[in-house]
C-alpha cells in the first residue's frame, strides 16, 4: 500500500454549475472534507479550483494544499502519450494547482494503449505533475497488465460500487495488491436511498440511508465519493462518525443485487 491517505471524497460529476460547483467543494473542506475528486470529462475542474481557492484562502477554514488529496482523471480521449502530458498541464492550470494528488486513466478505451499511455503517467509522476497514478474501470486483467508497466505503484483503482454493486472480487484485489478501491456512484445515483435493508437500517442506527449506504462501504475498507449539493454535503459527511454494528453490516452485505448502473460499454462518453 503506498502512503497515501484516501479518505470519504466529494463527486463532482454532473456538478457542472460552475458557482455552484465553487461553493459546493469550498463548504465541502470547511465540512471536514479531505479528498475531492474531478475528471477533465466532468468539464468543471475550473470551478473545483475557485472552490480549492476558496477555503485554502479563507482565514476561517483550517485547510491547506497539502491537507488535501485532489484527484483528477485524464480522458479516454487523451491518453496518447503526448495528450497525457499537453492536457494534464491543462488540467493543472484550470485547477490553479502545481501537482494534484492522484491522476486516474479515466477509461480504459479510446486512445488508451497500456504501452505508450502508462509511461506518460510514469513520467508525470517523475516530473511531479501528480504524486499517485491511479486506474479507474479496469477489469483483473487489465490491472495486472497496468501494474507490470507502469514504475510507478497504483496507488487506487475507482469503480462503481455501492450496496447494490458490491465489488466483492475488486474489493479483495485491492487488498491483495495494495490498492485503494474508491467506490464511484456510492449512492447508486440514489437508488439505493429507497432500499428496503438500508432504509431499517438506517432506522435502527438515527441515520439516512445514504448515510448507512457511504458507513457500510468505510466499514468494508473502501473509499466512497458521494457527488452531493446542498445539505446532502453535510449528511455524506457525517457518514465517517457512524459505526454500524456487525449484524447491520452483515444484512447490507447479503442484499445480493447485482444492479450496474454504468454500462462499461457505453459509460466512457458520459461518466
Ligand atoms: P452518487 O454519488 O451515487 O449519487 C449522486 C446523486 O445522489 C445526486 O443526484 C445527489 O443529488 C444525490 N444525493 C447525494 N447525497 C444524497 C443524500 N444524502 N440524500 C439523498 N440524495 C443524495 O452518484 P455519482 O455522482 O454517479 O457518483 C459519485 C462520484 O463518483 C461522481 O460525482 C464522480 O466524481 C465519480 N464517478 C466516477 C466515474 C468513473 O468512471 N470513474 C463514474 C461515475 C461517477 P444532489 O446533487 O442534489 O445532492
Amino acid at each position: 500500500m503506498t502512503d497515501l491517505d484516501l479518505p470519504l471524497g466529494l463527486g463532482t460529476s454532473g456538478n457542472d454549475d460552475h458557482e455552484e460547483c465553487a461553493a459546493t467543494v469550498a463548504e465541502a473542506l470547511e465540512l471536514g472534507y479531505r479528498h475531492v475528486d474531478t475528471a477533465q470529462m466532468y468539464d468543471n475542474e475550473a470551478a473545483v479550483g475557485e472552490g480549492l481557492e476558496r477555503a485554502f484562502s479563507d482565514p476561517d477554514v483550517d485547510v491547506e494544499r497539502e491537507d488535501v488529496v485532489v484527484a483528477t482523471k485524464v480522458h479516454p480521449d487523451n491518453l496518447a502519450p503526448d495528450d497525457v502530458r499537453e492536457t494534464t498541464e491543462a488540467s493543472l492550470d484550470r485547477l490553479g494547482l502545481d501537482y494534484v494528488d492522484l491522476l486516474y486513466v479515466h477509461w480504459p478505451t479510446s486512445a488508451y494503449e497500456p504501452e505508450a499511455t502508462l509511461p506518460a503517467f510514469d513520467d508525470l509522476a517523475e516530473d511531479g505533475l501528480t504524486r499517485y497514478v491511479g486506474v479507474s474501470n479496469f477489469t483483473p486483467t487489465l490491472l495486472r497488465e497496468a501494474r507490470e508497466i507502469l514504475d510507478t505503484p497504483i496507488a487506487a483503482h475507482q469503480v462503481e460500487c455501492h450496496p447494490l454493486f458490491q465489488q466483492d472480487d475488486l474489493r479483495a484485489l485491492a487488498a491483495d495488491d495494495g490498492h485503494h478501491l474508491i467506490g464511484y456512484s456510492p449512492l447508486g445515483q440514489g437508488d439505493v436511498l429507497d432500499n428496503d435493508v438500508l432504509v431499517d437500517v438506517a432506522e435502527r442506527n438515527d441515520a439516512t440511508p445514504a448515510q448507512v449506504a457511504l458507513a457500510w462501504e468505510l466499514a468494508r475498507g473502501v473509499t466512497p465519493i458521494p457527488k452531493g449539493t446542498g445539505e446532502h454535503v453535510a449528511e455524506n459527511y457525517e457518514a465517517v462518525d457512524l459505526d454500524l454494528p456487525e449484524s447491520d453490516l452483515k444484512a447490507i452485505d447479503e442484499i445480493g443485487a447485482e444492479e450496474r448502473l454504468v454500462d462499461p460499454d457505453a459509460a466512457a462518453w458520459n461518466q
